[in-house]
């Protein structure tokens, strides 16, 4: 066997939850320590873990993502009441994603992984389309009010200097329902620079849309300010031959059915949660699917785009053998060590990430697939559904094959 790469500087390491936290350390175990000189800056988000400090382990580790630049995180429970008994826990902490993202100020970008073998439902869909969703604002930051019956309902804003602006919204004349809805410049403004930064990054054109031709203030100011901050990137993208394209939400759901792929979709909070469902269920599975946050600052995290998995972790705790799959975490691993390998100008990491990425597609492509996989591919002769270890075991000799 080759010498192993040695990479320059840490990649900080969230480990996780349940089925997920046991095929985390598979992964690293059979397809990365053996190749890989890696410096680690460990982190347990394990909720064992995130319990005894008081959740302070996972501020320390977004602090220590902002440090490094790169980290990759597996997937971690969010308490509710259930798994506060569960596991015994003192409270029911926050979600581990809000936390980091809200630290770091990051968009999450989220890309299905194409297989040959299983077509997007979507025909003309060749390569992927990435969703970038505002995580910030709209809808799910409103306040709302149920009206009881007649009456007048107005939008006030107080200055702190004391000016008042007021406009009517309606005249009731009987009951009805109110809500009212926000966002920030600088919230806008960093998620148009993080989607121009990933169109970069990866080389895809950008595409951007909202409703600015009714709500004419509201979207409006979104479609001005990623105007404004595309000046800066116009040179870039031209120079890499991407562009920028700016349309009607109605339009560009039409255009998306019948594009060819390969682009990143901007979405407003609301959008973005519904049309990256969308995009996840016509490419199959969630455990076919990279995410991806990128903070503003230059700081990126990968992770799966799926939870801990625990029913597979019930029966493997009855010491069953799963089929759970494990390419998003294994895709995590390669984001991560592919933008280590990028801002440390060590080529043979980025080839390595290549690599083994291809083992794992051509060993789908050649039949060998884990059952949630086998449930949606179409019937072909090779095809057999295997546990997680012969999955992983078979991505493993393709690798050494092609090393
Ligand atoms: P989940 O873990 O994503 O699993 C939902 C179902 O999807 C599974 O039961 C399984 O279906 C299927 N599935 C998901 N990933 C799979 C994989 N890699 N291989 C095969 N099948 C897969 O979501 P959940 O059950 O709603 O949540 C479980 C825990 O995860 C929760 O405590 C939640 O807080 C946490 N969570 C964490 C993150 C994160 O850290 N990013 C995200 C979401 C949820 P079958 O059982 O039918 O095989
Ligand atoms: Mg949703």
């Amino acid at each position: 066997m080759q010498d192993k790469i040695r990479l320059k500087n840490p990649i900080v390491e969230m480990d996780g939850d349940e089925m997920t936290r046991i095929l985390w350390k598979m992964v690293k175990e059979e397809l990365l320590f053996p190749y890989l000189d890696l410096t680690i800056d460990y982190y347990d988000l394990g909720i064992e873990h995130r319990d005894e400090t008081d959740d302070a382990v996972t501020l320390e580790a977004a602090r220590a993502v902002e440090k490094h630049q790169v980290g990759v995180k597996c997937a971690t429970i969010t308490p509710n009441a259930e798994r506060v008994k569960e596991y015994n826990l003192k409270r029911e902490y926050k979600s581990p994603n809000g936390t980091i993202r809200g630290y770091l100020d990051g968009t999450v970008f989220r890309t299905p992984i194409l297989v040959e073998k299983i077509p997007p439902v979507v025909r003309s869909w060749k390569k992927p389309i990435t969703i970038a969703r505002h995580a910030y604002g709209d809808v799910y930051r409103n306040a709302e009010i149920r009206v009881p019956g007649p009456g007048t309902a107005e939008l006030v804003f107080r200055s702190q200097s004391g000016e008042t602006e007021v406009v009517k919204i309606a005249d009731f004349e009987g009951p009805g329902i109110i809500q009212g809805i926000h966002n920030t410049d600088a919230s806008i403004r960093s998620f148009a620079q993080a989607c121009f930064l990933f169109g970069l990054d990866r080389g895809v054109d950008v595409w951007f849309a909202t409703k600015d031709t009714i709500s004419k203030t509201y979207d409006a100011r979104f479609k001005e300010i990623f105007d404004e901050e595309f000046q800066a990137f116009r040179d870039r993208f031209a120079e890499k031959g991407i562009h920028y394209f700016y349309t009607l939400i109605d339009d560009v759901v039409a255009r998306i059915m019948k594009s060819e792929g390969g682009l990143l979709w901007a979405c407003k909070n609301y959008d973005g949660d519904v049309m990256s469902d969308m995009v996840a269920s016509a490419c199959g599975s969630l455990a076919m699917m990279t995410s991806v946050l990128i903070s503003p600052r230059g700081c990126y995290v990968y992770e799966a785009a799926h939870g801990t998995v625990q029913r597979h972790y019930y029966r493997y705790l009855k010491g069953e053998k799963t089929s759970t799959n494990p390419m998003a975490l294994l895709f995590a691993w390669t984001g991560a060590i592919r933008k280590r390998g990028e801002l440390d100008q060590v080529p043979e990491a980025v080839r390595f990430a290549d690599t083994l990425e291809r083992a794992a597609l051509t060993t789908i492509d050649e039949g060998i697939m884990t059952g949630d996989l086998a449930a949606i591919s179409p019937p072909f002769p090779e095809k057999q559904s295997v546990d997680t270890e012969a999955f992983l075991a078979a991505i493993k000799e393709r690798l050494d094959q092609a090393l």
